[in-house]
């Protein structure tokens, strides 16, 4: 039997997520209508995901479900901002039930535990595309910015780099893949209640998407300065270890897909803020400098000094 949009909007989408006080509408009406919290800045943010470029045809349509969600959160987590509203883009070469349950049960899931509501969007027909966009608060002044970063700061990240993209590698080459690098892989959690604590703490920051160099570099073209990163005290899961200590580090410093936070704190203040973020439970490691002079040194665990970077997320891919 044919579903009409309108049923599956009904169906799976109107009620997908718990309702906000801040929701004056929701899905159902031309637009949404949304209620700003007084005296903060809006953050938004939009990604799409294409299959055949970012997803398999087979993917887990569950996980594609988190996943979309995760990938846009963590833009809010490295801006310090408060998740609040989602719109979903869907394009779909079917009106395949089976499938939008399971994308379903996997965004609802993670939007509920960010208290995220889905406010609207748009299902269309065609090649598989999903794009969602968040919404968010935050002061403005307590934002954290790409170009906030200064020489001398500490450069710290969060969790452990290179697990999604040691996954993705050993898959592509039909190796095993543990059950914890995996879900590194199909299911990041979006670090926001660590970009909260930041806030207004942390000078730059930014969301490890496309992998730890490519990401610094970010911070260090918007804040005008270098960085020197001390590769003996990145946070590695032992399988990313194994492979950094024979000298692959392409996993660790060039793999996509961590969604880790990468910032930068005024050196005055990082016991304490180290201090604040294991009382509340956050891994963050500090990993290096950010200093006056141009560009990225790494120093190897041997000592050796290089300005030789492994390339970005598409030629590890490759
Ligand atoms: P319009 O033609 O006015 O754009 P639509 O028929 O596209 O309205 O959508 C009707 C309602 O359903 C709107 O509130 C829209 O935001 C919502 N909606 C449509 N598709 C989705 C979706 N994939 N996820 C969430 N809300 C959706
Ligand atoms: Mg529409």
């Amino acid at each position: 039997m044919p579903v009409s949009e309108f049923d599956l909007i009904r169906q799976y989408f109107a009620h997908a997520t718990a309702s906000r006080d801040d929701v004056l509408i929701g899905i159902g009406d031309d637009c949404a209508l949304l209620q700003p919290a007084a005296g903060e800045a809006l953050a938004v943010s939009i990604d799409t995901l294409v299959e055949g470029r970012h997803f398999a045809v087979d993917a887990d349509p569950a996980a594609l479900g988190h996943k979309a969600l995760a990938v846009n959160l963590s833009d809010l987590a490295a801006m310090g901002a408060s998740p609040a509203w989602a719109t979903l883009a869907l394009t779909l070469p079917a009106a395949d039930t089976l499938w939008i349950e399971a994308f379903m049960r996997g965004f609802s899931t993670l939007a509920g535990v960010h208290r995220v509501q889905l406010v609207g969007g748009d299902t269309t027909r065609g090649p598989r595309t999903i794009t969602v966009q968040v919404h968010g608060f935050v002061a403005a002044a307590e934002a954290l910015r790409r170009d906030a970063g200064r020489p001398g700061d500490r450069l710290l990240v969060s969790g452990s780099l290179g697990d999604a993209a040691l996954a993705l590698r050993l898959e592509a080459q039909g190796r095993p893949v543990d059950t914890a690098l995996r879900e590194r892989l199909d299911r990041p959690q979006p670090r926001i209640a660590l970009g909260r604590l930041l806030a207004g703490r942390a000078r730059a920051a930014i969301d490890v998407s496309d992998g730890l160099t490519a990401d610094l570099r970010h911070i260090c073209e918007a804040s005008g300065v270098g960085a020197l990163l001390d590769l003996a005290r990145l946070p590695l899961s032992t399988p990313v270890a194994a492979v950094a200590a024979k000298g692959d580090w392409a996993a660790a410093l060039a793999g996509g897909d961590d969604y880790e936070l990468l910032f930068s704190v005024d050196p005055a203040k990082v016991g304490e803020l180290c201090s604040a973020c294991i009382a509340a439970g956050h891994a963050v490691t500090e990993i290096g400098r950010l200093v006056d002079t141009p560009g990225i040194r790494l120093i190897y665990p041997d000592g050796r000094l290089s300005e030789d970077i492994p390339d970005g997320f598409d030629h590890f891919r490759s």
